[in-house]
């Protein structure tokens, strides 16, 4: 009998110990409180499939979605770089286009997504006018496309450094 109520105390604590681990897990995580509904990592048995929009033919992957308080539904993206003082336009743009895509794939409007860099996280309002601005650029880029020559549009060397078409592009720094 003792024995037995030795191994339900060893139980209790390790259960406690292991719900106290997730919660600091996630804590640090930056993953805000609630259900998981994507991770682009899927799981052992399923491949996360990008979301898509067909009204924008936009698809993307967001690090997760979460179902917050109420169930509003949440997209984070995780950078792995320290934290600027604020977040680059270019990241909050990608965030307004995971915003769009989890509007088009779950059919409701997040107020925010969350960026999560290494050292701090930033809350990022999915208001129209930045809804308006995704629209602006996606336009942009659709031209773009169209055209037989783009004018680079950043001074990086880095950014060239690290892209696939560094050999044969005309504006590449590298
Ligand atoms: S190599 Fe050309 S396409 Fe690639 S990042 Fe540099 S400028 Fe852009």
């Amino acid at each position: 009998m003792p024995q037995l109520i030795t191994l339900a105390i060893i139980c209790i604590i390790f259960a406690a110990g292991s719900i106290w681990l997730s919660r600091w897990l996630k804590e640090r995580s930056g993953v805000p409180d609630g259900d998981v509904v994507y991770d682009d990592a899927g799981s052992w048995y399923e491949v996360a499939q990008p979301l898509f929009s067909k009204e924008l033919m936009l698809a993307g992957k967001p690090d997760y979605v979460v179902a917050g308080e109420n169930g509003i539904l949440i997209p984070v993206e995780f950078k792995s770089t320290k934290a600027p003082k604020k977040p680059y336009p270019g990241h909050v743009m990608q965030l307004a286009a995971y915003c769009a895509l989890v509007e088009s794939h779950f059919g409701q409007r997040p107020s925010h997504g969350i960026i999560r860099y290494d050292d701090r996280s930033f809350n990022i309002d999915y208001t129209r006018r930045l809804e308006h601005e995704l629209h602006a650029i996606l336009e942009e880029m659709r031209f773009d496309l169209e055209e037989d020559e783009v004018p680079r549009n950043h001074d990086a060397w880095q950014r060239c450094n690290g892209c696939g078409f560094k050999d044969v592009c005309a504006e590449s720094l590298v």
